[in-house]
């Protein structure tokens, strides 16, 4: 029996459908404690943002708050280095007099090494250790073929997961109960952490539970009915811009399914089972799917959290180390005008546009031919809603590496990708100022301005050209055949 339990807060933001937590307020006959490990060397080698690092802080000051009105107090402890995290968890226990440890589970290789050294010293000192699975609706292992195997390819995965839903568990907890008060003082949150500051707005990414779901409700109310012709157009704030939230834990993604269903007549109308046309509302509840089919992939194939690629073509590709060109796309100076508006949106507020990191991450691994792990890094680095899943999958995807990838001859065009979804040029002639008093199509092909004119812009000549740079990608990848006879 658990007298006094111990929440450990990573990835799991809240108290609302936290199913640990939820656990833990369930069991625990004397109180329950919550902590959060200050962890500046994981996140460093986990190349985790400044602007994520300032989410994640200003989301524990609210999550202290709402756990204060439970009765449960937030201990924040600090750990130099992945190594040292049990060591600054049996402390936090010993002193809190916990006899018991919740958390919810983390899938890549490195936390699930982590979370084992903390079990083991869990248990040595005769504590209960209960992890959950929580991260997902479904967890990794409950999507798996007839014959118990993994999905490599999203829509057979889509249609088992929907079928899946209906025999498990799945519905949101809500809050968990008041607990008993105890005489643990809750810590002062830090503001900031050395190494970590961050220069984007915060009442960019507000903070807090209430933020989050006021966003939920907005998008469903609003927006989602659209999300089938907004969701590609980057001028139109048609998405529901909640990945921060979901991948801080800030909300749950249950609680997400939840309300697209019921906004839909309590249905899911995508994949096979759905009957007639996807409706906005099911497309997005398609990429809330993507989300855990790219969970699935990193626990069920570990070798992408460790900067392997899903394919063994990559091996055979001769990646080209070109710091230049890796600057002139990081900075958005390209010359290609809907790539730079991507990478200054990254850059300025944290966050960029799925089309448009398709378009950007095509860009760099198929007309720059620069490897996707330069890409995937710079993306962490700067991303509030950096995630080794979505992201690793996302630069394989355009990189051709991955599962279920772009085929290796699909090279977008950058100019014309413009034109298709930012017809008027308002998404680039918002981020990339030197154009903001130019029109039509010069807007994507700054070419066709006259050069009198075009010499008084500060703007770059593409760096590269694109039908050349498309024939050289596919004569690379052509030669790389399956990568089993290429480079090792
Ligand atoms: P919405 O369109 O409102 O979608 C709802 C939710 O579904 C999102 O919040 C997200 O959790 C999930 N989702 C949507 N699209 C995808 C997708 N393609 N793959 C996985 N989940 C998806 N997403 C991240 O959350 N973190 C990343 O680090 C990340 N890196 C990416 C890198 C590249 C190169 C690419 C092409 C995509 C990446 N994505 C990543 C996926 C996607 O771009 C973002 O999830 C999406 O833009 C978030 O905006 P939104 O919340 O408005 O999404």
């Amino acid at each position: 029996m658990t007298t006094r339990a111990l929440h450990w807060f990573r990835r799991d933001l809240r108290i609302d459908d936290n199913r640990a937590l939820h656990d833990a307020c369930r069991a625990a006959a004397d109180g329950v404690v919550g902590v959060y490990v200050l962890s500046p060397g994981e996140w460093e080698a986990h190349d985790d943002a400044p602007v994520k690092v300032d989410f994640w802080l200003r989301n524990l000051a609210e999550l202290s708050s709402a756990l204060g009105r439970l009765n449960i107090p937030l201990i924040v402890t600090r750990a130099a280095a992945a190594g040292d995290v049990p060591g600054a968890l049996n402390d936090v226990a010993n002193a809190a007099g916990c006899d018991a440890l919740y958390y919810n589970r983390e899938y890549e290789v490195n936390e699930a090494r982590r979370d084992a050294r903390v079990m083991a010293l869990f248990e040595k000192r005769g504590r209960t250790v209960h992890p959950r699975d929580d991260r997902c609706v479904l967890p990794p292992g409950e999507v798996v073929t007839k014959d118990g195997g993994f999905y490599t390819v999203f829509t057979p995965f889509q249609n088992r997961f929907i079928e899946a839903l209906e025999g498990h568990d799945w519905a949101p907890r809500g809050t968990p109960k008041r607990q008993k008060a105890i005489d643990v003082e809750s810590s002062e949150i830090p503001g900031s952490v050395e190494g970590f500051a961050s220069a984007i707005d915060p009442a960019l990414w507000p903070a807090g539970e209430r933020a989050a779901r006021q966003r939920l409700d907005t998008f469903l109310e609003e927006r989602a009915g659209a999300y089938g012709e907004h969701r590609d157009v980057p001028a139109i704030d048609g998405t529901s811009t909640l990945s921060p939230y979901l991948n801080s834990g800030v909300v749950s993604p249950r609680v997400c399914l939840a309300a697209a269903m019921e906004a839909d007549s309590g249905k899911i109308r995508v994949g096979k089972r759905a009957s007639g046309k996807p409706t906005g509302f099911g497309k997005w509840i398609s990429e809330l799917i993507w989300r855990e089919f790219y969970i699935h992939i990193t626990h069920n194939f570990p070798r992408v959290s460790m900067g392997r690629a899903f394919k063994p073509v990559d091996r055979g590709v001769a990646w080209r180390e070109d710091e230049g060109d890796f600057e002139a796309w990081r900075e958005g100076r390209t010359g290609y005008p809907f790539v730079d508006a991507g990478m200054r949106q990254l850059r300025d507020v944290g966050w960029m546009h799925n089309r448009v990191r398709m378009v950007v991450a095509m860009f760099l691994t198929k007309d720059l031919l620069i490897d996707w792990r330069w890409g995937e890094r710079h993306f962490m680095r700067h991303l509030v809603d950096g995630d080794l899943g979505s992201n690793n999958g996302g630069w394989q995807w355009s990189a051709s590496t991955g599962t279920d990838a772009a085929p290796y001859f699909r090279v977008y065009n950058p100019t014309t990708q413009g034109e298709r979804y930012d017809p008027e040029g308002a998404y680039i002639r918002r981020w990339v100022p030197e154009l903001r008093d130019v029109t039509g199509k010069a807007t994507h092909e700054p070419s066709r301005i006259p050069s009198l004119l075009r010499s008084q812009l500060d703007y770059p000549e593409p760096i590269v050209d694109h039908k050349a740079a498309r024939e050289r990608v596919l004569e690379v990848f052509k030669a790389a055949g399956d990568g089993t006879s290429g480079r090792a």
